[in-house]
């Protein structure tokens, strides 16, 4: 029997409140060895992935997350040749970074092979290009493991994490974005999902004041994700580079013609510029940000 119910995301139980989604049919409710997963039907999102109770990714609004994590770094950087994705088992980040021609190779670290089994059955129009590109490397291991002991370096590092509890917690240390930094090309970028400021502000700051004790610039840029309930979601960013940030729009509309014009929905080079100017309670945020 095809089961429907009301799921429950849970992530801000703390602040008393949920969003409750009706499933049309659950197609999965299992435990990995890493996370509780839970795959279903949503009749005005299509399919929808939660991990331990916070929504991942859905089919209706993904392109937002995905291009906003992977275009703005990569186009921001100009020459992005060496691209390190840390999680994004789903393969939807990938996907987005492997449209750019001048990236050589793409590496991802996902630490839960059942994400990955899981996608390439359930999300096939983001794995089955992705894992038919030979500039396409999967590992399956832990993204802090991974950042401390690689000897390669890349130009553009994206972590495509869940919030900072179970394994994804590691990814918010100052512990691994310092060994990021120890493996990124001089230059580089790190980008960050770093949560909803409205309801997790100590998480980006404190992402935040981080960033600052290690790199030159640190600060966040946002977009708004349905599925991320309120409002503004804050993407992490963190470069010894400190005018990438400020790269302007006929810049990133040229790198992007040069990259081939490939088709977005979300990202244009007016709203990646326009992405860094930030709403002033999160802007408060980000300046209250010091490095200790
Ligand atoms: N778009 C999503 C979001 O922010 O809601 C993130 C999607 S992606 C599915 C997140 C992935 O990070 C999960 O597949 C999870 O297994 C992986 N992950 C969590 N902790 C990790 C770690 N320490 N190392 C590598 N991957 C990790």
């Amino acid at each position: 029997m095809i089961e429907k119910r009301w799921i429950a995301e849970t992530l801000f139980d703390d602040l008393g409140l949920r969003m409750s989604y009706w499933a049309d049919k659950v197609i999965c409710d299992t435990r990995t060895g890493h996370q509780h997963l839970v795959l279903f039907e949503q009749p005005f999102f299509g399919k929808m992935l939660m991990l331990d109770g916070a929504t991942q990714i859905t089919e209706r609004d993904e392109f937002i997350y995905q291009e906003m994590m992977s275009h703005v770094p990569v186009l921001a950087h100009g020459h992005a040749r060496d691209v390190l994705v840390i999680g994004g088992g789903d393969c939807g980040i990938a996907k987005e970074v492997l449209k750019h021609k001048a990236v050589e190779r793409l590496t991802q670290v996902e630490i839960d092979p059942a994400i990955i089994a899981f996608s390439k059955k359930h999300f096939p129009e983001f794995t089955r290009p992705v894992f038919a590109d030979k500039r396409f490397e999967s590992v399956i291991g832990d993204g802090m493991q991974y950042v401390q002991r690689t000897k390669r370096r890349f130009d553009v590092i994206i972590v495509d994490s869940t919030d900072p509890m179970g394994p994804g917690k590691i990814l918010f240390s100052e512990k691994f974005y310092a060994a990021c930094k120890r493996c990124l090309n001089r230059g580089g970028v790190l980008v960050t999902q770093n949560g909803v400021p409205i309801f997790q502000p100590r998480e980006l700051a404190a992402s935040v004041t981080r960033f600052r004790r290690l790199f030159a610039d640190g600060a966040c840029y946002v977009a708004a994700v349905p599925t991320y309930v309120g409002g503004h979601l804050a993407i992490g960013w963190a470069s010894d580079d400190r005018g990438l940030r400020h790269t302007s729009v006929k810049t990133l509309a040229a790198r992007y013609r040069k990259a081939g014009s490939f088709s977005t929905k979300y990202w244009t080079p007016e709203v990646h510029a326009a992405a860094f100017a930030l709403p002033r309670f999160i802007a408060d945020l980000v300046a209250k940000a010091k490095p200790r």
